[in-house]
């Protein structure tokens, strides 16, 4: 690239690696560098304005230029700009936005814990879950099934909880106790003519076999999203988390549902669980919680987790376990109003129903010759691209079609992500039908202009 040596995109290149990005590439490429958000617009250094169709990743659920956010961060750095919550302390925006988090759980829930991340939240999900076992006196007890797609951050812990290749090839992941069980996605994985109950049963049986082989004394978790997000938004076939959860029920197997995506009304309910009708033990949430305006996330856990590990942090005298700004206050009086925001706006209601818009638009584009599925519900959607509609293969090798058509619609003023050949939508909970067309418009553009370039 060809830019100012002491331009932001020169500077990025000599001076930032970047996630989830080809550093090679990237020295080619550069950047794009964002400057400003409005609503769900973003504009970059040239003043060239995009629908943010992912919401950022997946996160912006209020928007990207809320002031009542801005607001709440700078009063609360004003009053009290760090504290923490160890050894018996605390403050009061944490203390809020717990009896806050306990109160709209989709299932009873006996306390919040906070952590900054989701991969920090799914770590520290898998810590309990071991210390908990050995409370339980049952120290066997410690693998936990995860879902080849799934995806759970990038910790050593929680990407090895994540089921896809690049989180683990030359990481030397995953580590041990770890299982990945089938991905939930009749498209891409359920036989000639197999149904999608008959695809959940066959998933389920699958799932038994693995504990039984492995020893359901062994088994200790099995996490899931309730729609799998970065795994390509895969929406599980009909009666896969009831199928799911009788197995679980039946080998004492403790349920962690991932939220991190689905939690705040992406999917037209506060929770995913609430969709799918999943009860968890451990309910993960992050992204959505504050908008990502601050970094924050949280657990929620159940009296069944709870109990063994209050026991167990009192036989050893502490939980040794905490992080510098878990709970962070700035993050907490944040995500309380983004949560007010979600709730006076009714912005599970709009994913609802522009969500349904959004479903119903982008299947329009299903007969499409380089499109293969379209799927999603409420607010998150995947479109997956085909070379060959009848055989569902790629073009070249998987992703080239994806991040060609990826990079049109960019060109025409949209922001999606190519997981593979699918491209997400995931647009902020505040987007019009309005927006949606217009983001539509530009995915069927992009189609177009890609299809005589494969053909
Ligand atoms: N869990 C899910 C379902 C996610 O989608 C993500 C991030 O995309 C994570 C966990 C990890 O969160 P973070 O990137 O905040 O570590």
């Amino acid at each position: 690239m060809t830019a100012h040596p002491n331009s932001t995109e020169a500077r990025d290149i000599r001076y930032h690696l970047h996630s989830y990005t080809n550093a090679r590439k990237h020295e080619e490429v550069g950047p794009l560098v964002i400057e400003k958000g409005d609503g769900v617009y973003v504009e970059d250094a040239s003043g060239k304005r995009y629908i943010e169709a992912m919401a950022g990743l997946w996160s912006v659920a209020v928007g990207f230029s809320e002031q009542r956010l801005v607001d709440a961060a700078t009063s609360q750095m004003k009053k009290l700009p760090f504290y923490h919550t160890f050894t018996h302390k605390g403050h009061s925006p944490a203390v809020d936005l717990a009896e806050k988090l306990v109160s709209i759980a989709p299932v009873e829930m006996s306390k919040a814990y906070f952590t900054n991340s989701g991969s920090e939240a799914n770590d520290t999900a898998m810590k309990m879950i071991w210390y908990r076992s050995n409370a339980l006196g049952q120290p066997q007890k410690k693998k936990i099934i995860s879902r080849r797609r799934g995806y759970h951050g990038v910790t050593i812990a929680s990407a090895s909880l994540t089921g896809l290749p690049a989180n683990h090839g030359s990481f030397d992941l995953p580590i041990a106790n770890v299982l990945h069980a089938g991905t939930p996605h009749h498209y891409r994985e359920a036989q000639p003519g197999e149904s999608e109950e008959a695809f959940a049963t066959r998933l389920a049986d699958e799932l038994e076999q693995l504990i039984l082989a492995e020893g359901p004394e062994t088994i200790a978790a099995f996490i899931g999203e309730p729609v799998m997000g970065a795994g390509g938004v895969v929406v599980p076939p009909a009666t896969y988390w009831e199928k799911v959860q009788a197995i679980l029920a039946r080998y004492d197997i403790l349920l962690v549902a991932d939220e991190v995506i689905c939690g705040f009304g992406r999917t037209g309910n506060m929770f995913g669980c609430q969709t799918f009708g999943i009860r968890p033990d451990i309910l993960v949430m992050s992204k959505q919680l504050s908008s990502s305006y601050m970094p924050i996330s949280a657990l929620l856990i159940n009296e069944k987790v709870y109990g063994p590990l209050a026991d167990e942090s009192n036989r050893i005298g502490t939980f040794g376990h905490g992080f510098t700004a878990g709970g962070h206050p700035v993050a907490a009086a944040v995500a309380l109003e983004n949560l007010k925001l979600i709730e006076e706006r009714d912005l599970v209601g709009n994913a609802r129903t522009v969500g349904a818009h959004m479903q119903k638009r982008l299947r329009e584009l299903a007969d499409h010759e380089l499109v293969g599925e379209v799927r999603g519900l409420g607010l998150i959607a995947g479109v997956e691209l085909v070379a060959d509609k009848a055989a569902r293969t790629p073009w070249k090798n998987v992703g080239a079609l994806g991040g060609l058509v990826n990079g049109h619609l960019q060109e025409n003023g949209v922001i999606s992500r190519n997981m593979g050949d699918t491209l997400g939508f995931c647009p902020p909970l505040i987007i019009t039908e309005k927006q949606v067309d217009d983001m539509v418009d530009a995915v069927k553009k992009a189609l177009d202009t890609a299809l005589p370039q494969v053909k």
